[in-house]
């Protein structure tokens, strides 16, 4: 499938057309931003490892029956998407309270919540991703009601997929981001809510289940160093990396590629 122009550059992935006005290419940078842009940096090799994760992550939920938005991964870093048109929301998911929650509302860091906590906020970088709530939602015509209704229900189901999958390597998924978009389907012949953007260490808060060690973006946001280490350790566990591979083969030069397993 060959690229066309750029469709859109986000922070740390490129869309680019194809000749197919359904479908795109999602290109994984290596740029990490946090804090809204105010911290930014080029983390050699996380592109490619969130392109192999994200891929293994999306289709295992494929198989479970979400519909999602990727085709097949491309090469290492691109792969071959349904162009969709993105609700401006970000769906977020706690099982454990961290992060912005602990801030917004002084709940203790590390608190296990009794049921997963659904968040809305509003994609706006401007705005620094505000909090919105359900009628924010419906009032502003962002979602209707029955695509909502449909949303909650498969974020919910995502969040109980990938508890269980993430706990059979040892790993607690303590929140996650997903959005949505509605995008063509070839076989109804009308547009329909998919899966869209990526399920990586970015999107993700993954705690080692033992010693709760940071396995995620955290590692940037917080300066703890070794982040290539952490997702590599991600993916590693999925099963997606050969044990052997070490640190040391990550694709920081030119010389040696990161080995994955093939399929
Ligand atoms: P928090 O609201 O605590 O900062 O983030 C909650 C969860 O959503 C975390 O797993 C975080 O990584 C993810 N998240 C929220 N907003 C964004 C965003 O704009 N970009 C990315 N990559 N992840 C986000």
């Amino acid at each position: 499938m060959n690229k066309g122009n750029k469709l859109y550059e986000g922070k740390a992935k490129i869309i680019y057309e194809t000749k197919d006005k359904n479908l795109v290419i999602q290109h994984f940078k290596d740029d990490a931003t946090a804090f809204n842009n105010l911290k930014k940096a080029k983390i050699e090799g996380k592109g490619v490892l969130n392109n192999r994760i994200s891929e293994y992550i999306l289709n295992n939920l494929s198989q479970s029956g979400i519909k999602t938005h990727l085709i097949k991964r491309l090469n290492m870093r691109e792969q071959l998407i349904k162009k969709a048109e993105i609700f401006p929301i970000e769906f977020i998911v706690r099982n454990i309270a961290t992060g912005s929650l602990t801030k917004r509302l002084g709940i203790p860091d590390g608190t296990n919540l009794e049921k997963p906590l659904l968040e809305y906020c509003y994609k706006n970088d401007e705005l620094k991703d505000p909090l919105i709530s359900k009628e924010h939602i419906l009032s502003f015509g962002w979602a209707t009601e029955n695509e909502l209704r449909y949303i909650d229900r498969s974020t919910l189901r995502i969040n109980d997929i990938l508890t269980g999958m993430f706990r059979a390597i040892g790993i607690k998924l303590v929140d996650f981001k997903i959005e949505y978009g509605k995008a063509w389907n070839e076989e109804s012949g009308k547009k329909e809510i998919v899966l869209a953007d990526e399920i990586s260490p970015d999107t993700c808060r993954l705690w080692d289940a033992k010693t709760e060690k940071k396995l995620d973006k955290d590692r940037f946001r917080k300066d703890l160093g070794n982040i290539i280490q952490a997702y590599q350790e991600v993916a590693r566990r999925l099963g997606i990396m050969p044990e052997e591979t070490n640190i040391s083969e990550v694709n920081f030069g030119k010389t040696i590629p990161i080995k994955f397993k093939k399929k």
